[in-house]
Parts: structure tokens; C-alpha cells; sequence
């Protein structure tokens, strides 16, 4: 499911939006200060960003110059009241991937969310069925793991974080970030499970294989 981050400070417009994406399928989350914008957007694991420009904080062409300026090369599409051709040439200039005034027609906006995804590919590609990393293998549709030649055993959460691990080779996953996607929201999050479990996943995999990065969590070594 594409995850995209909204960015937008007037309520009525982000409800509208939240609710339209979410029954086309997209899981959305929405920020509505231009400054915690900008942190969410990088550390977040998102597919796409619609970013509203008058924003409190920090305005929204500064929140795509520093995305820009940090690396993030996911689509931005550009949602603003203002019409001007000097922002919209501004826009672009810092990177966004496209530009839709308000007010809009939400089909409108949902056809060229999907083209951008489509276009990088997030959208409609086929599902991998095998994951690789060094010498660990997981197959997605057997749920079977190998390292090496050797064929493991994974219990099915085991797996899960596995998987979650190696879909982002060398990116630091945090504990909660881990929590959410394997164990879902539910989980209290001073638990120490997905450290115990990272522990089960070292003496399958090799200890060397997941990575503690101190104070900020895990990554698998690539
Ligand atoms: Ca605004």
C-alpha cells in the first residue's frame, strides 16, 4: 500500500484529502507545521509527498528545498492557493514533481498521485517474490528462508521483521518503526520484543547480519 505524507494546515482541505486517498487505497498521514514537515517527510517511510506552500512554521517551498537538499527523491506534488506562474517556476526549480492549485477537483489530484507513482514504480509493480541480501535469501511466497545453502526456520513474526529489515538494506529502522510494522500499533512501545526477537533473527542469520546502531535502532549489514 503507497504511504503518502500530506502536508496541509487548513483542517477542512487535509479531512478532504485523507479521506479521498484512504478510500482509493492509500494509507496517509498528515502534518500541518512546515517544520515537522520536513522531519517526518525524511524519516518516514513514505512514497509520496503532497505539500500545501503557506504553511505555519516554515513555508512549504522551504520544506521542499531541504527535502531536496537532504536527498529525498520521492514525488512532491506541489497543492496551493497560489496560481502565479513565479511560483510555480519556483516550485519546480526546487524540485517538485508537479503543481495543482486550489481549488482543485480531487480527481484530478488522485490521477497525478498516480502517475507519479506509477511512473517510479510504487505503483502496480509486481510483488517481488524474493528478497536478497548477502548471502540470506527470503522467499515471499514460501515464507522459507535460506543462508547460504542452508535452508531456516523462521516462526512467522521472525520472518516478518526479516522481511521488514530487507526491504530497506543498510537503513536504520527504529524500534518503533519495527513495532508498527510487525507487531502493529497496538504494541506498547517500551516493550523490549523486537529486541528479543532481533536476538532469535542474529543466532539464525549470523550475529553479524543485523546491525545495532546505538540509540537510534537496527539495520541489516548490506
Ligand atoms: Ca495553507
Amino acid at each position: 500500500m503507497s504511504r503518502i505524507l500530506i502536508v496541509e494546515d487548513e483542517p477542512r482541505v487535509a479531512a478532504f484529502l485523507e479521506k479521498g486517498l484512504q478510500a482509493n487505497g492509500f494509507c496517509t498521514q498528515t502534518v500541518r507545521d512546515g517544520i515537522d514537515a520536513t522531519s517526518l517527510a525524511l524519516e518516514g517511510d513514505f512514497d509520496l509527498v503532497i505539500l500545501d506552500l503557506g504553511l505555519p512554521g516554515q513555508d512549504g517551498l522551504t520544506v521542499l528545498e531541504a527535502l531536496r537538499g537532504q536527498g529525498l527523491q520521492i514525488p512532491i506534488i506541489i497543492l496551493t492557493a497560489r496560481d502565479d506562474i513565479n511560483d510555480k517556476v519556483a516550485g519546480f526549480e526546487r524540485g517538485a514533481d508537479d503543481y495543482v492549485t486550489k481549488p482543485f477537483r480531487f480527481e484530478e489530484l488522485l490521477v497525478r498521485v498516480r502517475a507519479r507513482l506509477r511512473r517510479c514504480g510504487t505503483l502496480n509493480a509486481p510483488p517481488e517474490m524474493v528478497l536478497r541480501l548477502n548471502d540470506i535469501l527470503l522467499d515471499l511466497r514460501t515464507r522459507r528462508a535460506r543462508v547460504g545453502d542452508r535452508s531456516i526456520e523462521l516462526s512467522a513474526r521472525e520472518f516478518t521483521l526479516a522481511e521488514t529489515l530487507m526491504r530497506h538494506p543498510g537503513r536504520v529502522m527504529s524500534r518503533e518503526q519495527l513495532l508498527d510494522r510487525v507487531w502493529g500499533y497496538d504494541y506498547d512501545p517500551r516493550s523490549n520484543i523486537v529486541d528479543v526477537y532481533i536476538g532469535y533473527l542474529r543466532k539464525k542469520f549470523g550475529s553479524e547480519a543485523i546491525e545495532t546502531v546505538r540509540g537510534m535502532g537496527y539495520r541489516m549489514r548490506s
